[in-house]
């Protein structure tokens, strides 16, 4: 049996709906042979092989189509005084947040979805000049400050949510998810608590990622397909764990190698590091380096975060 993942139930439908056309069509010239010409043009079926040619399970394939830059940020606000390098790191005042969106609009960069991402990935399709991806971690309110600024530009975004934290103070509310659902952005899951995946305990991925999506998934009314790694942190036996839970793609942060034969679920991503001002983002927004995969497992940095 083949197992399609989730990412390709649009495909398994497409083909299914291909099947039955196609023996409805079977039904319906079969009684109508003597009256339609055999070669009409008309009853001609494009071979299957045409729906469903281009996509790819194939990992070096996908890790060779996965160069978008893709980044991470966490608050949007002002610093505050006395507030440690380390979080400043974490933490884009607006007016360098809109200075970064009109850079972009600017220098015709176009911010994509990670559905779209995600079928350039799987099947090819073409993206937008200058593609990156604007991702928002974990759900902090300050993060609303950016939905202005982005519906200036038109710009879509995704926001990984990690669900302890709704409706708490200083946290994004339950509404304002479904705002951002109906603006267009992508919601996507963060864990309940922002767990280390890389060494959480087996039986804990359904509190940590099961759980977690279904609730956003009950709040946004359809499927979660995306994931963020709380510190970016993953292995192999975290691969594992979420390989039945059908998401389409996942993302990791910093410098590390695509896993080798899972790069969908290991893309890379960046934190928007906003200590190095505008020449830095100009940096991370160009093209993603030619890291490559690897095929050894992650080990979290000390100093990574997510
Ligand atoms: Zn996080």
């Amino acid at each position: 049996m083949i197992c399609f993942p989730a990412g390709m139930i649009g495909v398994r439908r497409a083909v299914a709906v291909f099947a039955v056309s196609a023996l409805m069509l079977a039904a319906c010239t079969g009684s109508h042979d003597s009256r339609l010409p055999s070669t009409s043009p008309s009853t001609t079926v494009p071979p299957p092989s045409s729906t469903i040619a281009s996509v790819t399970q194939d990992p070096l394939l996908i890790a060779a189509r996965a160069t978008v830059p893709v980044l991470c940020y966490h608050q949007i606000r002002e610093w505050r005084v006395g507030e440690s390098e380390f979080s400043r790191g974490l933490t884009t005042p607006p007016v360098l947040f809109a200075e970064q969106m009109a850079f972009l609009a600017e220098n015709g960069f176009h911010p994509i979805s990670p559905a779209k991402y995600y079928d350039h990935l799987v099947s090819g399709t073409e993206l937008p000049t200058k593609p990156v991806m604007l991702t928002f971690d974990d759900g902090h309110i300050s993060q609303m400050t950016a939905v202005p600024i982005l519906q200036k530009y038109g710009f879509t975004a995704t926001f990984f949510l990690m669900t302890v934290v709704i409706g708490k103070p200083n946290w994004i509310k339950t509404d304002q998810i479904r705002q951002l659902d109906a603006l267009g952005y992508t919601i996507g899951a963060h864990t309940y608590d922002h767990q280390n995946l890389a060494k959480l305990p087996a039986a804990q991925f359904v509190k940590q990622v099961v759980a977690p999506r279904q609730r956003l998934e009950t709040i946004i009314g359809h499927p979660i397909r995306f994931f963020a790694y709380p510190f970016g942190a993953w292995n192999a036996r975290t691969l594992t764990a979420l390989g039945g839970l059908n998401f389409d793609a996942a993302f990791q942060l910093g410098d590390h190698k695509m896993d080798a034969t899972n790069p969908l679920m290991t893309l890379r991503r960046q934190i928007a590091n906003p200590l190095t001002g505008m020449p830095g983002f100009r940096r991370q927004v160009s093209p993603v380096g030619d890291l490559g995969t690897s095929g050894a497992t992650n080990s979290l940095l000390s100093t990574t975060v997510g």
